[in-house]
């Protein structure tokens, strides 16, 4: 690491198995002398791991921004941080976004280290041939808003990629297959990179009964990733109904109401298409 100037590096670390980090994120945790984790008694271990001695300071979603604070005023004393959390990315479904964009604003360089995320990771494994994909990340977790939020995705037409802990699995796949085509497929992700990982898939529907067949199948964290809505039989017309409102200068959002009214295609899947095309 040859560094000119102080800058904020955001190191990702391990999922869970340590040999998961890059030469280049390990020297730059043996050479910074400052250390943001989201939780400093899980991070020191970490550190010892990699034989870094850095000192830590704690940047956690309840002190984002005085911790923001003392990270800039490492960086004008001329040294370089590093920003980490528990596992994964920093800033993905976890503490991290809002020091970045104080730090950047405070005219210092924020330097991004490729490495783990689960999303990821899962997705490179899930076989799903879907073009795009939508990262959702943590749905609520009161029954009522998350139906609510699910039935905003329900016409979508990518895969979908959500983070689940252990003690909301069960009600979480139950909520997605009261939503959800059954026909679509589900993709369970569990414990990667660790000792028990395992990957399922298999249509919507038979994923509760998989799920609730053997509690070992409910332990650890989970990724969860959904095949993408397929057309509907009458998506085609409503794209063409759609194209002539928006050629005739209709905006986004009255072009696919209307689109929809007049073929009952499915509205979502037309505003996003309607979004696509006026781009
Ligand atoms: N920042 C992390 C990342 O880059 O993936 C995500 C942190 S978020 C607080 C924790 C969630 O990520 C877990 O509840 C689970 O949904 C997912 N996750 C983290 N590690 C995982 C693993 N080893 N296997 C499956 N899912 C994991």
């Amino acid at each position: 690491m040859t560094e000119e100037f102080p800058a904020l590096y955001v190191v990702p670390t391990p999922l869970g198995h340590l040999g998961d980090i890059s030469q280049r994120a390990i020297d730059v945790l043996r050479q910074v002398p400052w250390v943001a984790a989201e939780d400093t008694r899980h991070s020191a271990p970490l550190l010892r791991h990699y034989g870094s001695n850095a000192r830590l300071l704690a940047a956690h979603q309840h002190n984002e921004e005085s911790a923001a604070q003392q990270v800039i005023a490492r960086l004008a004393a001329g040294d370089s941080v590093a920003l980490v959390v528990d596992a994964g990315t920093p800033a993905v479904s976890d503490p991290g976004a809002r020091l970045v964009a104080r730090v950047r604003a405070a005219g210092y360089r924020v330097t991004p280290l490729p490495g783990p995320c689960a999303a990821v990771v899962a997705l490179s494994a899930a076989g799903l041939s879907e073009a795009h994909f939508l990262f959702y990340g943590f749905l609520p977790a009161k029954p009522g808003q998350r139906a609510e939020a699910l039935r905003e995705l329900v016409d979508l037409p990518y895969a979908l990629v959500f983070y689940e802990a252990p003690h909301r699995i069960v009600d979480t796949v139950a909520a997605l297959a009261a939503t959800f085509q059954p026909t679509r497929t589900l993709v369970l992700a569990r414990e990667l990179t660790k000792l028990f990982e395992s990957m399922h898939a298999c249509p919507l529907a038979e994923a509760s009964d998989w799920l609730l067949a053997d509690v070992n199948r409910q332990r650890g964290e989970f990724v969860l990733l959904l095949s993408a809505a397929p057309p509907a039989a009458n998506d085609g017309e409503g794209e063409r109904v759609l194209r002539l409102l928006l050629a005739d200068g209709l905006p986004v959002s009255q072009a696919s109401r209307l689109a929809h009214a007049i073929t009952g295609s499915r509205k979502q899947a037309l505003y996003q298409l309607a979004l696509r095309l006026q781009r």
